[in-house]
C-alpha cells in the first residue's frame, strides 16, 4: 500500500514545494488547507495549488477554540497579533486529527528553519512537534537535512537526499525550483496574514480588549469598514461598495441591526452586541458621518434588525465629524 501523508498547503510557495518533494516520492498526499476568518485570498489559492499538484484537497476552518489561542497565547505574539507558535499548533493539531481520519502516516509542511523569526527557529519547531502531538511525524522537506531525522524517513518511506537544507530568509532556491518545476502561481510566505499588520493587530487588540465573547464571525468583520465600540457595542461601518457587500454578508441574521441612510450615497453600518436607543444612535449618527449627505443636512437613517425597524433622523452639523474621530479606532 502507498504511504499517506497529510500536507498542510497555504497556497504558498513554500507549502506547494514541500508537498511536490513528497508527491515525487510516491507518497499520497492529502492537502490541508486551513481557513483563518481573516485571511481571504491566500485561502482561495489553496485550489489551483492542489490542482497542480494533483492531490485531494481538504478545507478546514478554525472553530471558537482558535479564539482562545488568539486571547492567551502560551508562547506568546510576534511582532503584531500573531501568536505564530500557538497558531502553528492549533493548525496541526487539525493536521492530527485528519491524519487519523485518514489514516495517514505523517505530516507535511513547507517551515523552513529560520525563515520566520517566531515560529521557525529550531526550538519552535522543538515546540509545535512536541504540542501537537506529532513528534517524529512532521516532515519539513525544505529544511528536512537541517533537522533531525523523522519516523517515515528512518523507516525508509522517504530518501532523506532527495529533500532539501534549506535555512534562513533567502528564497532563491524555493524560486528556482519553482522556475524548474513550471510553478508559477503561488504566494508569499506569511503573505496574507493580517494578523502580522502593525494596523490590523491594533484593530484585533481592540476587539478583544472591547468584547468578551467572540466568535469566529468576529473575526471576519475585522477585515471590513471602520470599526467603533460604544456603550457594549461594536459599529462597523462599510468603507466601499465591497466592503458594504462584504459587511451584508457577514451580518448575523438574528442578532445584527443594518443601518443605512436612505436617498444618498451610505455605507451600510453594522450594529452588533448591545442594541439600545444610545447606540442604536451612535450607529446612526455613525452611518449620516460616512454617507455621501452634506455634513450638515438633516438625513433619515433607516434601520433593521434584532426584532427592530425604523428609521432615525439625524441633525448633522460640524460635531458629527469630531464624534465620529472620537469613537473610531485609530489605525
Ligand atoms: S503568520 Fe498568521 S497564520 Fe501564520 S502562524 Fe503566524 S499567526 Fe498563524
Amino acid at each position: 500500500m502507498r504511504p499517506k501523508a497529510i500536507g498542510l498547503l497555504s497556497g504558498g510557495l513554500d507549502s506547494v514545494l514541500a508537498i511536490r518533494m513528497v508527491v515525487d516520492q510516491g507518497v499520497e498526499v492529502v492537502a490541508l488547507n486551513i481557513v483563518l476568518p481573516f485571511v481571504g485570498s491566500r485561502s482561495e489559492r489553496a485550489e489551483p495549488a492542489a490542482e497542480w499538484l494533483g492531490v485531494r484537497l481538504v478545507k478546514r476552518e478554525v472553530g471558537r477554540d482558535y479564539i482562545e489561542v488568539l486571547r492567551n497565547p502560551r508562547y506568546g505574539y510576534g511582532k503584531g497579533f500573531n501568536p505564530c507558535i500557538d497558531c502553528r499548533v492549533y493548525m496541526l493539531g487539525l493536521a492530527r486529527r485528519l491524519m487519523e481520519q485518514e489514516g495517514a502516516d505523517f505530516v507535511v509542511t513547507g517551515d523552513v528553519l529560520k525563515q520566520r523569526p517566531k515560529s521557525q527557529t529550531q526550538d519552535a519547531l522543538n515546540i509545535e512537534d512536541k504540542c501537537s502531538g506529532l513528534k517524529g511525524l512532521i516532515v519539513r522537506p525544505l529544511s528536512a537535512r537541517c533537522l533531525a531525522r523523522t519516523v517515515p524517513e528512518i523507516e525508509g518511506i522517504l530518501d532523506r537526499d532527495r529533500f532539501l537544507d534549506l535555512s534562513g530568509r533567502n528564497r532563491k532556491q524555493q524560486l528556482e525550483l519553482a522556475a524548474e518545476l513550471g510553478l508559477t502561481e503561488y504566494g508569499t510566505p506569511a503573505g496574507g496574514c493580517p494578523l502580522t499588520n502593525r494596523e490590523f493587530a491594533i484593530k484585533a487588540r481592540t476587539l478583544f480588549s472591547s468584547v468578551q465573547d467572540i466568535s469566529v464571525n468576529d473575526l471576519a468583520l475585522l477585515r471590513q469598514g471602520r470599526h467603533f465600540y460604544a456603550g457594549g457595542a461594536h459599529i462597523i461601518v462599510g468603507k466601499s461598495q465591497r466592503e458594504n457587500e462584504s459587511l451584508l454578508d457577514l451580518k448575523e441574521p438574528d442578532g445584527d441591526v443594518e443601518l443605512r441612510v436612505l436617498d444618498v450615497g451610505s455605507p451600510v453600518t453594522i450594529l452588533r452586541g448591545a442594541v439600545t436607543a444610545s447606540t442604536l444612535l451612535a450607529a446612526a449618527r455613525l452611518t449620516a458621518a460616512y454617507s455621501d449627505s452634506r455634513s450638515d443636512e438633516v438625513v433619515d437613517v433607516w434601520y433593521s434588525g434584532s426584532g427592530l425597524e425604523g428609521s432615525i433622523v439625524v441633525e448633522q452639523s460640524a460635531g458629527e465629524q469630531a464624534y465620529a474621530a472620537r469613537l473610531r479606532i485609530r489605525t
